[in-house]
């Protein structure tokens, strides 16, 4: 099978490898079927995540079909059709039964799967705890609808439940990448009267608004989002910020645009050290939430994507066939072409590759 491979900083490349098979009696093979790429593949690609370990078998945005299993799995079967979790979860330990199994204590827990264990931009996939990381998708529920129930939508539902919305609340947003409407999508859940966006880029901020994620989208370079988001909400500040941008004066915006009292829930993955400036900030008596997804509830995500609550198919912009992956790469990158999330399919390779031998 050809994998997209981590050769060293900077390089991925699509190589042939051994298909991989059931080594542990918890895990399951998956013939992936529909994968996506995520900015933290990325962030491998450019060195900025140290644990990556070149020669790995990148992604961990993607759906299958189970091929095998081992003896102790009991909640998935060959044929079935599943959406997996970013995270390998133990489902046993201290952290995971508290759900934040982010911090699993398993050697391959957390956030291990195309970073430090073979992910899934390949044909074939091995999932380690399969009972707990393999979440069955509903016959009606298309790959495309099911594709990012295990990361960006995960991301989305945790960090809109850990940043306590309220009905009626005004949530401000930095970041209308493929994350930031995840996260717009979930905090709808909780009835905020107001979404709010900031985005620099237009084709986003358009996005956001036509697929009704949110209300209002701001330029951070042109519009005044202080003055702003205080006139929409008498002065006090948003209720909710959601910092998903990471950019350079990202953080500093998130407090600043926050009500006293308010929950900042920083969910962008910083390249740099942030700056708190406590003195500036005493008396708004923030609260202040970070880190990376626990991404335990991908049951609860697919029943909402099943009724049609939660629809994150139209994140998908673009289309490629698993032989061209180095090409959506290179589009995902540039952000060109109005590109929000691409996916890749399996199946048309096998008769590309042919047509290319012949
Ligand atoms: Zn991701
Ligand atoms: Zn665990």
């Amino acid at each position: 099978m050809r994998a997209v491979t981590y050769m060293g900083r900077g390089d991925f490349r699509l190589v042939d490898k051994e298909r991989p098979s059931v080594i542990d009696d918890r895990d399951a093979v998956v013939r992936v079927t529909t994968a996506s790429i995520c900015n933290s593949d990325l962030h491998i690609k450019h060195g900025m995540v140290p644990r990556a370990v070149p020669g790995i078998t990148v992604g961990h945005e993607f759906v299958g079909v189970v091929e095998s299993v081992g003896s102790r799995v009991t909640h998935v079967s060959p044929g079935d059709r599943v959406a997996v979790c970013v995270e390998t979860f133990c489902g046993e330990c201290w952290f995971c039964r508290r759900g934040w199994v982010n911090n699993c204590t398993s050697p391959i827990g957390g956030w291990a799967l195309g970073c430090r264990i073979d992910g899934g931009q390949a044909g074939y996939a091995r999932i380690p705890f399969a009972d707990t990381n393999l979440v069955p998708i509903p016959d009606s529920v298309s790959d495309e609808r099911a594709l990012f129930t295990g990361d960006i939508l995960a991301t989305g539902y945790w960090a809109a439940e850990i940043s306590e919305i309220r009905e009626g609340d005004v949530v401000a947003i930095l970041g209308a990448g493929p994350t930031g409407l995840c996260c717009a999508m979930c905090a709808r859940l909780y009835g905020p009267s107001r979404i709010i966006m900031v985005e620099p880029s237009e084709d986003r901020r358009r996005f956001a608004v036509e697929h009704g994620l949110a209300d209002i989208a701001l330029d951070p370079l042109t519009d005044n989002i202080d003055i702003i988001i205080g006139r929409e909400t008498e002065g006090r500040g948003a209720d909710v910020v959601m910092e998903v941008a990471g950019g350079d004066d990202a953080f500093q915006t998130a407090w600043r645009i926050a009500r006293p009292n308010a929950v900042v829930c920083v969910v962008a993955m910083y390249g740099e050290p942030q700056s708190l400036p406590l003195p500036d900030m005493y008396g708004k008596n923030l609260v202040f939430k970070t880190g990376g997804v626990d991404a335990s509830k991908c049951g609860e995500i697919m029943d909402l994507v099943e009724k049609g609550v939660l629809d994150p198919s139209v994140l998908i912009t673009h289309t490629f066939d698993f032989g061209d992956v180095m090409e959506a790469y290179d589009l995902f990158e540039s952000r060109s072409d109005g590109v929000m999330k691409v996916a890749l399919k399996f199946g048309c390779e096998k008769i590309k590759r042919e047509l290319d031998d012949a």
